[in-house]
């Protein structure tokens, strides 16, 4: 289980202070709901990748875990996108630039699959921002949508969307 956490930082800076981050201690396991604080146990760390447009580095993943129901749960740096390498600013860079047919040394069949997720998490795009209150209509040009809702994202802040619309009808931004 992945919980989306505001550290307040960007990657950089929270690659540098490592496993002296200001990792959050949960109130409530977010699986089983147990009111009691000391189920919930830190258990360790895992190194992932994360990457812009300028460094690759690696960094830590607090994992928490419930003694109640066993669940794993990791706590996501909001400007990281669950199984993204990508910071969720650079997934929306690249998508950009891709649609925009910019020049880029990335791959792009990696900015491919971005592109096809995105467009397929489109009406979900729409259906959250409906939820929150926008009134917008979703014409059937998708490459229009696509690149009004890349604003709309930008214009929220990417990290405040990507933690506002989790758990929105049960999933998140680029989810499968
Ligand atoms: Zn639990």
């Amino acid at each position: 289980m992945i919980v989306s956490f505001d550290f307040g930082i960007d990657l950089k800076e929270y690659a540098n202070r490592g496993k002296n981050n200001s990792f959050p201690m949960l109130d409530c396991c977010p699986k089983c709901k147990c009111i009691s604080h000391g189920n919930l146990h830190r258990n360790g760390y895992y190194w992932r990748f994360g990457i812009t447009k300028d460094i690759t580095i690696k960094i830590p993943i607090c994992r928490i875990r419930c003694l109640n129901c066993r669940v794993s749960i990791s706590i996501l740096p909001d400007f990281l996108i669950p199984y993204f390498q990508h910071t969720i600013r650079t997934v929306l860079d690249l998508m950009q630039d891709l649609i925009q047919k910019r020049k880029t040394n990335h791959s792009r069949q990696l900015l491919r699959f971005y592109l096809v997720r995105y467009d397929r998490n489109l009406n979900w795009v729409h259906s959250f921002f409906i939820d929150i209150g926008y009134s917008n209509g979703l014409s059937s040009d998708r490459k229009k949508e696509a690149i009004k809702y890349l604003k709309m994202i930008r214009d929220f802040g990417e990290s405040s969307f990507l933690r506002r619309s989790w758990g929105h009808l049960s999933t998140y931004f680029m989810a499968n």
